[in-house]
């Protein structure tokens, strides 16, 4: 088997690779809705969010959540300001220029800290939301959401917040950060597989949801409605349902996702100590990354394909760095049934590769 150390998809645990093989059900019958209805809580459980949010679910990868969330929360009159600092930042303006959104960015180059000074001059009262990733993948920096919401607090803007790659492992404050929206996918820190979608909405902007009708696929307003009763607009991905649904069991009884936090970091301080201590630097201070990935500058004379190679004959699975990064660095993520025993071998091996 192959120890995967992209950031998603992810290796699976056995309980939820059975899960997948679970009965034939058809999407209309009752078994799918107690299905649908049993995800739906189990997705606000993960931080005790009470009946004042929904989980819409959407079959689809993480970016159909993006793009949900962005063209059923914005208003026809509403402008947005959008945070880039990484290739997912630049994502979500793609998503806003394509469907004619009115928007502004603030843009950093990847890898940057966000600016809350610039921040600040660009908000005003026609700002409607602020869009932010937060876990930029694209170098592992973790974006201080904490910051951006006490400056967003002035004029009472509330953020849309890309969580694909943290929804499960980060702390995430959805209240005290006037969070609206958030979205999120299962195969990433919830440790399911490719399929299933999701965004967590306040329900105060339920009624925005049904008026802004971009796109008929992703209109969170008919999700919404007709996931309340029990429905569901379109054919879901029931298999992979069933591995969210297992997965977010196992999630909870592993302790949530502090417990998930603390796995993550205690397998990525073994990577970091062990690489730094064959001379690979990381791209950014553990303390400003999430717990989730971190990037490293490929160690001079090594290109990222021998070291991909060499390693994916050992077993592991490591990603690229984007666009003009993937000449310069290579990313390692802990998503996953990773053990630290895979760590500890991850680490061995690259020092193999390492001294030739
Ligand atoms: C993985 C990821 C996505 C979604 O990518 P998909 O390939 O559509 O699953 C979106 N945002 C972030 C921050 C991600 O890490």
């Amino acid at each position: 088997m192959q120890i995967l150390l992209n950031p998603g998809p992810v290796n699976l645990s056995d309980r939820v690779r059975k899960a997948l093989a679970g009965p034939d059900i058809c999407h209309r019958e009752v078994e799918f809705s107690e299905l649908q209805t049993g995800i739906r809580e189990k997705l606000l459980d993960v931080y005790s969010l009470d009946e004042h949010w929904a989980a819409i679910l959407l079959t689809g990868s993480g970016t159909s959540a993006m793009e949900a969330m962005l063209t059923s929360l914005v208003g026809a009159n509403e402008k947005i300001l959008i945070i880039e600092n990484g290739a997912y930042g630049e994502r979500l303006s793609r998503i806003a220029a394509i469907h004619g959104l009115t928007y502004q960015t603030l843009h950093h180059e990847w890898g940057e800290k966000i600016d809350t000074d610039r921040l600040a001059k660009l908000l005003g009262d026609d700002i409607a939301y602020i869009a932010v990733i937060h876990h930029e993948t694209t170098t592992g920096r973790l974006n201080d959401l904490a910051a951006i919401a006490a400056v967003a607090r002035v004029y009472g803007t509330p953020l849309l917040v890309d969580g694909v790659s943290s929804f499960g492992a980060e702390e995430i404050r959805f209240e005290d950060w006037n969070i609206a929206a958030c979205a999120g996918t299962a195969n990433k820190c919830l440790h399911a597989i490719p399929g299933t979608a999701f965004v967590i909405v306040n329900r105060r902007y339920s009624k925005d949801l049904d008026a802004n009708q971009r796109t008929l696929y992703l209109n969170l307003g008919t999700y919404l409605q007709q996931q309340d009763s029990g429905g569901t607009p379109f054919t879901q991905s029931v298999q992979s349902m069933y591995a969210l649904n297992e997965a977010l069991d196992e999630f909870r009884e592993q302790g949530g996702w502090q417990q998930r936090r603390e796995s993550y970091r205690e397998k990525m301080a073994m990577i970091y100590r062990g690489l730094t201590e064959m001379g690979i630097q990381a791209l950014i201070t553990a303390d400003e990354s999430s717990c989730v990935l971190q990037s490293f500058l490929l160690p001079t004379g090594i290109s990222y394909q021998h070291l991909h190679d060499e390693l994916k004959r050992m077993g592991f699975v490591i990603y690229a760095g984007q666009g003009d990064l993937a000449k310069t660095l290579f990313r390692v993520s802990m998503m996953g049934a990773v053990t630290t025993g895979d760590a500890a071998r991850f680490v061995d091996s690259v020092g193999k590769i390492i001294t030739g």
